[in-house]
């Protein structure tokens, strides 16, 4: 049984005056087992915070069936269905000391005094609130922004929830801050052994912390993977694009064969690229012979071709716009006679001049194809 249960979730706000309603939900599922971490991710506006506030109870469902543990929660008020979210707004009480904070919901709840005492100390010295520095009866503005959000996560975790919810709880943290805190939650995942669900629109957030990824886009989910399989196997063009950074480059272009040899022709007014592919495509690619489809190529599998290196069939002159160091990694932006590409090598040095062409090798074992109408992938 899975801890968690979305099957045809749908929301629809209505409109005002100007517009008609807005479906900002659309026929969500997905399902998350117990003690799983995972991610829901896409664009800002994707419906992301609306599915989570969904299960939450905060926003009434519109049409569409969410269950926790095994039982169905579409009527059940959010206090009782068992769940403890965090935002990114921690939304700490101002006036109430750190451990108040912690307190409040089991107060609400009547708990016993020595319980709340126990279960407040306990989630604080797990998220390092009471060593090297005791900041239970500190109030929140002599927290740092990292150890306010602490606080809120313990908040959640006193109350030992089902299943926890995370709105884009490090978005206010700075850089290292976010990295230090997404470690934490992923180990506090890991010594809890709870069930979470984590809603992002930082794909590499994403795909450091989760178990598993919901990618989403305009209210719909595009494809439910592990990290590992969304990166190496997306289902359409959306998730390609998403997924990885710099974004896999695209490439319009028609699939011919000639003696046995398939080839991509890039479609492109002047000097058009042509790349052999290896032989064992699969019949579903084969069948967009002498068709327009989509190549997709991530920068890393683009490279800077090199004497010593078989041709392989894939390279190609390209014109360098730009080359931007990343140390340990340099980018080449380039330019095909259709396309502008990014190239990722894994190294800082780079002795070519920008402006001039430059020979590159793609790594043609690790092409996507794509549907240029559907976006679908036509990989299998
Ligand atoms: P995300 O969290 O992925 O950024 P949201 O779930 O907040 O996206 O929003 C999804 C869509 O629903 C957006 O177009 C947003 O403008 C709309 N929306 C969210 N909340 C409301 C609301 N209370 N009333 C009207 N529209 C809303
Ligand atoms: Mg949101």
């Amino acid at each position: 049984m899975p801890a968690v249960l979305v099957e045809n979730l749908c929301k629809t706000f209505p409109g005002d005056k100007k517009s008609t309603g807005k479906l900002a939900v659309d026929h969500v599922f997905f399902e998350v087992e117990s003690g799983e971490f995972l991610v829901l991710v896409g664009p800002s506006g994707c419906g992301k915070s609306t599915t989570l506030r969904l299960i939450a109870g905060l926003e009434e469902i519109s049409s569409g069936k969410i269950s926790i543990g095994g039982k169905e929660v579409n009527d059940v008020p959010p206090k009782d269905r068992d769940i403890a979210m965090v935002f990114q707004n921690y939304a700490l009480y101002p006036h109430m000391s750190v451990f108040e904070n912690m307190a409040f919901g089991l107060t609400l709840r009547g708990l016993p005094s020595q319980e709340i005492q126990s279960r407040v100390e306990e989630a604080a010295a797990v998220l390092g609130l009471t060593s090297p520095d005791n900041l239970l009866l500190r109030k929140p503005k002599a927290l740092s922004g990292g150890q306010r959000q602490r606080v809120a996560l313990g908040r959640a975790m006193v109350r030992k929830p089902k299943v926890f919810l995370f709105d884009e709880p490090l978005s206010n943290l700075d850089a290292k801050m976010r990295v230090e805190m997404r470690n934490e939650i992923s180990s506090l995942h890991r010594r809890l052994g709870a069930t979470m669900v984590y809603v992002t629109h930082d794909q590499v957030e994403a795909m450091t912390m989760a178990d598993r990824i919901v990618v989403m886009n305009q209210g719909r989910v595009q494809q439910i993977a592990t990290p590992r399989e969304l990166y190496a196997r997306p289902a359409n063009r959306f998730v390609a694009g998403f997924i990885g950074s710099p974004p896999m480059n695209f490439l319009r272009g028609t699939l011919a064969n000639s003696g046995g040899q398939w080839r991509f022709r890039e479609t492109a007014e002047t000097d058009p690229i042509t790349l052999v592919l290896p032989g064992n495509i699969s019949e579903r690619i084969k069948g967009y012979q002498g068709r327009e489809v989509i190549l997709g190529l991530r920068p890393e599998s683009l490279n800077e071709f090199k004497a010593d290196m078989s041709e392989q069939g894939g390279t190609f002159e390209a014109l360098l716009l730009r080359v931007e160091s990343v140390v340990p990694e340099t980018l080449l932006y380039l330019q095909t006679g259709g396309h502008r590409l990014v190239a990722r090598l894994s190294r800082s040095e780079l002795n070519q001049p920008e402006g001039k062409k430059i020979r590159i090798q793609a790594d043609m074992t690790q092409t996507h194809f794509f549907d240029p109408h559907s976006g679908l992938s036509l990989s299998p």
